[in-house]
C-alpha cells in the first residue's frame, strides 16, 4: 500500500491542527538524507507539518564521548572530537546549500563548536562531567542538524521556520533525563508554534532537548527525541506524530538480532509502550504516554523507504491473544530480597522508597513467600542502591541478565504460549518468568550472553512455525502454575 499517499490514513478522521513529523539521526545522516526528508516534508506540506528532528546519526554519541574524554583526561581529545564534527557539519552543509546560505548558516553554526571547546576546557578543569554541563554538550547536536534541515528546506524553496526547542518543551531539573512537564510544555508550545503554523511557516526544532522553568537546558534522555515529538504533537492536537526512522515500521523484533523480523502494520498504545519500556529500541519510552492520553495516532516509519507501510500505533489492538513482538532489555540485574520477619509486611514500600530516592524504577517485581525479587537496569547507583536495602532485608544481587519479553493484547491469558517459549529454551537457564502482571506481556530473565540467542529461538517458532505445529506443540507441553 503506499502509505504516503493513502488519504484515509492522512485525515485518520480527527481535526488535527497539523501533523508531527520526527526525524531520526539516520534519517539526516548527510546530505543525500536529509535531501530525502525534503521530499517526504513536501508530500506533507496541506497536512501542516512541524518537523522534530534529532542529531546527525552517532553525533550525541560522540559529543558524549567527547565530554567524558575531557572529564577523564583533559580537553584534547574532546577537541578532536569537536574539530571532526565541525568539518563534517561543514560538509553536510555545503553539500545542501550555496555558497552565500552556507556562510550566513556558518555563521550561526560556529559559536556552538567554539561553546563545546569552551565546555571541554571547563570540564577538564573541574576534573568532573556535571549532569547540566553535559546536558548543555549533548544538546548541541540538536541545534546543528535543525539549522541544517532548516537552511536545507529554505534552500529547497519552503516557507520555513527554526524554532528554539528550549522555548517550547519545559522540564524538570533531572538532567541528562528530564522529564517534561505536561501543562508548560502545552502551553509554551501552542504560544510559540501555533502563531507560526498559522502564518502559513513551516517550523523545524530540534528534539531531545527542553529547559527548565527557569530557562536551563535540559536533555530528555537517549532516544528522546521521540519523546519531543509526541509532547509536541500532543500540545498542538495533531492529527498524527510521524516518527521516521531506518527500519520499515516496528518489527516483529530488532532486526540487527533477527534479519528475518518482520513489519507489524498496526499495534495497540498499550503493546506499543510496553515494546519501548522492555526495550524496542525504536521508540523511546516516554513517546506513546502522551499520544494515548490525546488518542493521537502514531506512526513508526521509513525515511529510506517511505513506501514500506510503517506501522500504525491506535487505542485498539487487533488480533487479540497473539504475540506480536520479541524485545530484549539488556544490561539487567536481579536483586532478592529475603526480609526480616518482623519488616516482610513493610517491604515493598521502603523497597520503593529506596528505589524513588535513587530516581530509578523497577522493571519488574515478583513475590513469593521468601521474599521478593526485583529486577531493574544495571545501572552505576546499583551497589548503592543494593546497599541501602540491606538496612532492609538479606539481599543478594546478580549483574549481566537480561530480560526478553513478549508483548501482545491479552497473552497473559494464554498459558500455553508460556509453555511453548520455556520449551524452546529449556536448556537456558531462565528465571523469574512473569505472565499475567500485565495481561499483554510475559517476560523473563536469561543470561545476558544468551539473549540474543534465545531472541532467534523463540521468533523462529512465534513468527517462522506454522501455527498448528506451534498448537500441537503447546498441547504436549502445557502444565499449568508456575508463574508470577
Ligand atoms: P532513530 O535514530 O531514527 O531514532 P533508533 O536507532 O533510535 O532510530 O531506532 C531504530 C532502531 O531500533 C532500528 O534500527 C532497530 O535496530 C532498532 N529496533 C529495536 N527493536 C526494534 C523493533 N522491534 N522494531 C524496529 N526496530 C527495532
Ligand atoms: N540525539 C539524541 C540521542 O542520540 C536523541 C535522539 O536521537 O532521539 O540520544
Ligand atoms: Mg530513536
Amino acid at each position: 500500500m503506499n502509505q504516503l499517499s493513502n488519504e484515509s490514513h492522512e485525515a485518520t478522521g480527527r481535526r488535527g491542527e497539523c501533523v508531527v513529523m520526527k526525524f531520526g539521526g539516520t534519517s539526516v545522516e548527510d546530505a543525500a538524507a536529509i535531501r530525502r526528508v525534503s521530499q517526504l516534508v513536501k508530500r506533507r506540506l496541506r497536512h501542516r507539518p512541524v518537523v522534530v528532528v534529532s542529531a546527525l546519526a552517532k553525533v550525541t554519541d560522540q559529543l558524549l564521548s567527547a565530554a567524558r574524554a575531557s572529564s577523564e583526561g583533559g580537553p584534547q581529545s574532546a577537541r578532536e572530537t569537536v574539530e571532526r564534527l565541525r568539518q563534517r557539519h561543514q560538509t553536510v552543509a555545503r553539500e545542501l546549500v550555496e555558497e552565500q546560505q552556507f556562510h550566513c548558516l556558518w555563521a550561526e553554526l560556529e559559536p556552538a563548536f567554539q561553546m563545546l571547546d569552551d565546555l571541554a576546557g571547563e570540564t577538564a578543569a573541574t576534573g568532573a562531567l556535571l549532569p547540566e554541563v553535559q546536558d548543555r554538550f549533548l544538546g548541541v547536536g540538536e541545534f546543528l542538524s535543525s539549522k541544517i534541515l532548516h537552511a536545507a528546506l529554505l534552500h529547497a524553496g519552503f516557507d520555513v521556520a527554526w524554532i528554539d526547542s528550549k522555548e517550547c518543551i519545559v522540564t524538570d531539573a533531572a538532567h541528562t533525563r528530564a522529564t517534561p512537564l505536561w501543562e508548560d510544555t502545552r502551553t509554551r508550545s501552542r504560544a510559540v508554534l501555533l502563531p507560526v503554523l498559522q502564518s502559513g511557516q513551516l517550523p523545524v526544532l530540534g528534539g531531545f532537548v527542553g529547559a527548565t522553568r527557569e530557562g536551563i537546558p535540559t536533555t530528555l534522555g537517549r532516544g528522546g527525541s521521540d519523546c519531543s515529538a509526541a509532547m509536541i504533537g500532543v500540545g498542538l492536537e495533531a492529527s498524527r506524530i510521524e516518527i521516521w526512522t531506518d527500519v520499515d515500521g516496528v518489527m516483529t523484533t530488532d532486526p540487527n538480532l533477527c534479519p528475518d523480523a518482520r513489519r507489524i502494520t498496526t499495534l495497540s498504545f498499550n503493546e506499543a509502550a510496553e515494546l519501548a519500556r522492555f526495550g524496542a529500541q525504536v521508540l523511546h519510552p516516554a513517546t506513546i504516554a502522551p499520544a494515548m492520553r490525546r488518542n493521537i495516532p502514531v506512526w513508526v516509519l521509513n525515511s529510506r523507504n517511505p513506501e514500506s507501510g510503517g506501522t500504525e500505533i491506535v487505542a485498539h489492538a487487533s488480533e487479540i491473544g497473539r504475540v506480536k513482538a520479541i524485545t530484549a532489555k539488556r544490561e539487567v540485574a536481579v536483586l532478592d530480597l529475603e526480609p526480616a520477619p518482623s519488616m516482610a509486611s513493610d517491604l515493598p514500600r521502603q523497597v520503593f522508597e529506596v528505589f524513588a530516592r535513587h530516581r530509578h524504577s523497577v522493571e519488574l517485581l515478583s513475590a513469593s513467600h521468601h521474599g521478593f525479587s526485583l529486577v531493574m537496569s544495571a545501572a552505576t547507583d546499583l551497589p548503592a542502591i543494593a546497599q541501602e536495602l540491606r538496612g532492609l532485608a538479606n539481599v543478594r544481587w546478580e549483574n549481566h541478565k537480561a530480560l526478553v519479553c513478549l508483548v501482545g493484547e491479552k497473552i497473559g491469558r494464554r498459558p500455553e504460549i508460556a509453555s511453548q517459549v520455556l520449551h524452546v529454551i529449556s536448556d537456558m537457564d531462565v528465571r523469574l518468568i512473569c505472565q499475567g502482571a500485565s495481561e499483554r506481556t510475559i517476560s523473563f530473565l536469561v543470561e545476558e550472553a544468551r539473549a540474543e540467542e534465545a531472541v532467534r529461538r523463540l521468533h523462529e517458532l512465534l513468527f517462522s512455525t506454522p501455527a498448528h505445529v506451534a498448537e500441537g506443540l503447546a498441547r504436549v507441553m502445557y502444565q499449568p502454575g508456575g508463574t508470577c
